[in-house]
């Protein structure tokens, strides 16, 4: 799909990182070793597999440990090379460092097609990669920290921490080897959906600064706006669903393997979602255009599009075409360096990937920290909430008594101040919180620098700049 003369994924980020590197005053050797990656370790392991022995290639990246641990996913396709996984573990430094989770940046990938392979099958093979990597400390709740990303999910992470713990029955902190683990094996609420939910909060908080909208010649709130998705997966479904319930976003075309389905009116995006579960792609969704050049649909016109899927999907080859006033990147670099070029140029508006889809490890975050903490996530928080509102229910019946009013306080008014925030309601605050903050600052130096473009190069300088200023400070 890619152009003749397109970079490779890993310089296309190189290429985004030196034109904000440009702008900056830092010394070019600390530039240079911020852009670079540290090291990528290469496994090959053999599994026996239905009567033969079969050879599995895996990766994990760190690009940066000017903070440790590292973090970033692990992924799961046929795709999955060198190049990849370094561009990837790039992104996740300066993603990291945009929203402030205090992580540098890595990544890891196995080369495997996981439909191929029976759940047993799968285990097997991933405890494998997982005994590999934690054997160099590359999975450790201090030094790298895994998580899910295309292909992997909660499941693998599950298999990832039991099999850490295995090999260190001693260490307490085992849990928070890996993020993204389900709930009841030391997860948290909320995880799943997290990069979906991030996708909606940008777009949020992008709506809440016309300014910026009219940049990308739109106006008014995300309510009846046209977005076409593409690929259906955890990040794409959710952000669809959560755009097209809670903000009236209309879905109007969803792009996936097998081909595209149209809806002016909005696809009803659970139902598709069911439909692909029970058929395998989007072909015969009822009510619906069904489209089998799947990738012609991202040069639809709409409001909104948002690539949830591949990296370089949007390339020299065709953003011409691309008609989109506005980009979220929810999948990670699917715009390459060229088709920035061009779009930027036609006054596309770009929401860059390492601010779109950071809710994931925004919530990694939480999950880690609670499970270092040892403390079911909220109850500190909720604990504190309710000695304050003891002394505020205290104090309203001491002034009440002392006035002698005619008032005493309802237990329905005492429960509702005692009850305290749940984990779940805590996460969202906290992403929310989150991609506020970032979008601010991100929108700050985009306002306030005439040398400044566009969103992507204002994310690439507050990113840089914090890292920078880590390495200062360690003394490099
Ligand atoms: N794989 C996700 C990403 O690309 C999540 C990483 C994490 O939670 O560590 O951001």
């Amino acid at each position: 799909m890619q152009h003749a003369l397109e970079p490779s994924f890993r310089q296309s980020v190189d290429i985004m990182f030196n034109r904000a590197a440009a702008l900056m005053d830092i010394p070019p050797g600390l530039k240079e070793k911020i852009r670079v990656c540290n090291a990528t370790y290469t496994v090959r392991f053999g599994v026996r597999l239905r009567g033969e022995l079969h050879t599995f290639t895996g990766y994990r990246s760190v690009h940066s440990e000017h903070m440790e641990p590292v973090k970033g996913g692990i992924r799961y396709a046929t795709s999955v090379n060198q190049d990849e996984v370094e561009a990837l573990a790039a992104l996740m430094t300066y993603k990291c460092a945009l929203v402030e989770t205090p992580f540098g940046g890595s990544k890891g990938g196995l080369c495997i097609d996981p439909r191929q392979w029976e759940p047993h099958e799968l285990e097997q093979i991933t405890r494998r990669f997982a005994y590999e990597l934690i054997k160099r400390d590359l999975i450790h709740p201090a030094q790298n920290v895994p998580a899910p990303d295309m292909g992997t999910g909660e499941r693998e992470m599950a298999w990832i921490a039991d099999q850490y713990r295995r090999m260190n029955t001693t260490d307490i902190n085992a849990a928070a080897c890996v993020t993204g683990k389900p709930t009841h094996a030391g997860g948290i609420q909320g995880r799943t959906e997290a990069t979906g939910r991030g996708v909606q909060y940008a777009l949020r908080e992008f709506f809440r600064h016309p300014e910026d909208v009219a940049k990308a010649g739109l106006s008014g709130t995300l309510d009846g706006k046209r977005i076409i998705v593409q690929g259906l997966g955890n990040v794409g479904y959710h952000a669809a669903q959560f755009l097209s319930e809670e903000d009236g976003a209309r879905i109007t075309a969803v792009i996936e393997r097998d081909g595209a389905v149209i809806d002016e009116k909005g696809l009803n995006v659970a139902a598709l979602r069911l439909h692909i579960a029970e058929t395998g792609g989007v072909r015969g969704f009822p009510g619906a255009t069904f489209v089998e050049e799947g990738a012609e649909v991202l040069e639809h016109p709409c409001d909104i599009l948002i690539p949830a899927a591949l990296e370089g999907v949007i390339n020299m080859g065709n953003a011409e075409r691309v008609r989109a006033p506005l980009i979220v990147e929810a999948a990670n670099g699917p715009v390459t360096a060229g088709a920035d070029e061009v779009l930027r140029k036609r006054g596309c508006v770009i929401i860059p990937d390492m601010y779109a889809n950071a809710g994931g490890v925004t919530v990694s975050y939480f999950e880690w920290v609670k499970n270092l903490s040892h403390i079911r996530f909220g109850r500190m928080q909720r604990r504190q909430e309710e000695a304050r509102h003891l002394i505020l229910v205290d104090e309203l019946e001491r002034l009440s008594a002392s006035h002698d009013l005619k008032w005493t306080l309802s237990d329905g008014f005492k429960q509702k101040y005692l009850r305290g925030a749940g984990e779940l309601e805590l996460v969202r605050s906290g992403l929310d919180d989150t991609m506020r903050g970032a979008y601010q600052a991100m929108r700050e130096v985009w306002h306030s620098r005439q040398d400044v473009e566009d969103l992507r190069v204002a994310a690439y300088l507050v990113a840089i700049e914090r890292v920078a200023l880590s390495y200062q400070s360690k003394g490099l």
